[in-house]
C-alpha cells in the first residue's frame, strides 16, 4: 500500500465539479453561502470546508479563448515544508501517513496560535491550508487515507467519471504522466508539462503555462527562502508516522459505503 499519488490530468477534466461535492460528503463538510463573482468557480477559494476547488481560467489565446479548469488540492508533498514550520511550534500537528505518505493534519492544529497558522500557511508551495476560527482547526485534503487504508480511492477520484482524476502506485501514476505527456506532445501540444512531480503525490498534467491555470499551480518562488527561516527553529520528536488522534480518523466508522 505504500508510497501512492494521484495522477490529475487536467485536459480530461470537463469542470462538473462532481470531486467537489464528493469531498464534502466524504468529510462531511458543509456548503457554503457565496455570491456571483464573475466566475462559475464556486465558492471562490479553498477554504476550511472546501478541500477540493475546481478553478476556472479563461485565457486568451489569439483570437479565441481557451477555457482550462484545474482541481486543485494539497500536493501531499514529499517533504511537506508545512509540516516543518508546524514542528516549529509543536510536534504531531502534521505528520506523513507511512502506509500512503498522505500529509495529514491531526487535532493537535487548534493548538496551534495565529502566529503559527499564518507561517504554516505562508510555508505552503501552493496555498493550501485554512483554519476554522470557530474551532481553531487547521485542515486541508487528506488524500482520504482513510479509504485508502481500506482498499478504497479516494472519494474525488471515485466520482470522476472522465478519467480526470487517477490514484495508485506511485510509479504507476509517474508512469501513466509522463506517457500522457508524451501523447500530447504528439498531437501538437508542445507545452504537455507535469508539475513538480519530483517532490508533490498530486502530480498535475497541464498543455499551457502553469499560470494561466492558477498562480500556484506550482511552487511559489520564495518557499527555499520560507523553509530556509523555518528549518533553525525546528524542533524535530521523531514523529514521522500517524500516532494520535486525527482529523477524520472517526469517518471510518461512521461511513460505509464507497
Ligand atoms: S470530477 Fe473529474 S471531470 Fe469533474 S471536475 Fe472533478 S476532475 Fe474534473
Ligand atoms: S501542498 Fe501545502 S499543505 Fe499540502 S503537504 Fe504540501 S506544503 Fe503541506
Ligand atoms: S482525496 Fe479525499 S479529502 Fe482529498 S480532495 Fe479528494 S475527496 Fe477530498
Amino acid at each position: 500500500m505504500a508510497d501512492k499519488s494521484f495522477f490529475i490530468d487536467t485536459t480530461r477534466c470537463t469542470a462538473c465539479r462532481g470531486c467537489q461535492i464528493a469531498c464534502k460528503q466524504w468529510n462531511n463538510l458543509p456548503a457554503e453561502r457565496t455570491t456571483n463573482w464573475g466566475s462559475f468557480q464556486n465558492p471562490a477559494d479553498l477554504s476550511h470546508s472546501t478541500f477540493k476547488l475546481v478553478r476556472f481560467s479563461e485565457v486568451d489565446a489569439g483570437g479565441k479563448v481557451n477555457w482550462y479548469f484545474f482541481p486543485d488540492q494539497c500536493r501531499h508533498c514529499i517533504d511537506p515544508p508545512c509540516k516543518d514550520a508546524a514542528e516549529a511550534y509543536l510536534n504531531e500537528a502534521v505528520v506523513i501517513d507511512g502506509a500512503t505518505g498522505a500529509v495529514v493534519y491531526t487535532e493537535k492544529t487548534r493548538e496551534l496560535s495565529a502566529e503559527a497558522f499564518k507561517e504554516v500557511r505562508a510555508a505552503c508551495p501552493y496555498d493550501i491550508p485554512r483554519r476554522n476560527d470557530a474551532t481553531g482547526l487547521i485542515t486541508k485534503c487528506t488524500m482520504c487515507f482513510d479509504r485508502v487504508h481500506h482498499g478504497l480511492l479516494p472519494a474525488c477520484v471515485k466520482a470522476c467519471c472522465t478519467g480526470a482524476l487517477s490514484f495508485g502506485d506511485r510509479p504507476a501514476m509517474l508512469e501513466a504522466a509522463r506517457r500522457r505527456v508524451e501523447e500530447l506532445k504528439g498531437k501538437g501540444y508542445a507545452k504537455a508539462q507535469i508539475l513538480d512531480a519530483d517532490s508533490v503525490r498530486a502530480i498535475f498534467l497541464v498543455i499551457d503555462d502553469p499560470k494561466s491555470y492558477h498562480p500556484f499551480a506550482t511552487a511559489r518562488a520564495e518557499m527555499g527562502k520560507r523553509r530556509k527561516l523555518a528549518l533553525p527553529r525546528l524542533f524535530r520528536g521523531g514523529a514521522g508516522l500517524i500516532a494520535g488522534t486525527y482529523l477524520v480518523g472517526s469517518l471510518m466508522d461512521s461511513c460505509g459505503s464507497e
